[in-house]
């Protein structure tokens, strides 16, 4: 379990974050939605202790974060950060990185971390392209790539920060609904989304933030209900009905 108790942290002398408080949902989709610079990529980096706190703290199953090593820390959470560079290497040897945690001082991959590096491979969809350069694949080839370590990592945490951006639509959908299986199999995905119609219909739950204080958590049926969509972006949702039964969203500017 991670609960964050009244986390303040920021960068150098500028508070980012302000005293949020909240356990985050397990084996569920939560999205963070928020304005750009609301803070949802530094939630992300001080759950997973690259940030300190400068108030409150971060539990990892009620000890405080500070307190793991990096390498116990990758054994629970996985992080697809933002951007990434491309490193000259394969797929295969990209998706063994996900073993690092668990590598001993040989750093010697055994058999297990090898069947989980496939298993991983498998289980995403890239292991036809796995003796493939990185720098070959598309962009939606290669975020499948970087979710495959991260799912190799076996951790009970998923957090990916703006996976879908720069994805053409059927990449978008195929990552939505690989973290969807992740979830439906027991890991808790924490994705921060800059698509609030995508994280209205794929989640569980939401957290909004706004100026780095989180103005709520809850299912999007209490978010809808609350407006807070609205206090954080300024804007009016309506909603329709689509062809296949489902619900779309859609957003108009407040005057
Ligand atoms: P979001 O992901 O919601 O767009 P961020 O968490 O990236 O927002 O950024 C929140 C604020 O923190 C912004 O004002 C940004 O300029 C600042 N910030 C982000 N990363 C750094 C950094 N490495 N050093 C200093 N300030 C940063
Ligand atoms: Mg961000």
């Amino acid at each position: 379990m991670i609960e964050l108790k009244n986390v303040s942290a920021g960068y150098r002398d500028r508070e980012i974050l302000h005293d949020i408080s909240m356990v985050l949902p397990e084996k569920e989709i939560t999205s963070i939605i928020g304005p750009n610079g609301s803070g949802k990529s530094t939630l992300l980096r001080v759950i997973t202790s690259w940030i300190k706190t400068s108030r409150g703290e971060v539990l990892l199953n009620g000890k405080r974060i500070g307190e793991y090593s990096p390498r116990e820390i990758a054994r629970h959470i996985a992080i697809l950060p933002q951007s990434r560079e491309i490193p000259v290497t394969t797929v295969e040897r990209l998706v063994s990185h996900g073993r690092f945690p668990y590598l001993g001082l040989s750093r010697k991959p055994t058999k297990e971390d090898r069947e989980a590096v496939n298993e991983a491979m498998r289980s995403v969809g890239v292991w036809d392209m796995r003796h493939r350069q990185l720098s070959e694949l598309s962009g939606g080839e290669r975020q499948k790539v970087y979710l495959a370590m991260a799912i190799a990592q076996g951790t009970d945490y998923l957090l990916l920060d703006e996976p879908t951006t720069f994805l053409d639509i059927s990449y978008q959908m195929e990552v939505m609904s690989l973290a969807r299986r992740f979830a439906d199999e027991g890991k808790s995905v924490i994705a921060v989304l800059h698509d609030i119609s995508a994280a209205l219909c794929i989640s569980d739950k939401l957290i909004v933030l706004k100026d780095g204080a989180a103005l709520a958590c809850g299912t999007p049926q209490d978010i809808l209900k609350s407006n807070v969509i609205g206090q954080a972006f300024g804007v009016d949702i309506g909603s329709y009905q689509q062809k296949d039964g489902t619900t779309g969203y859609y957003f108009i500017k407040k005057k």
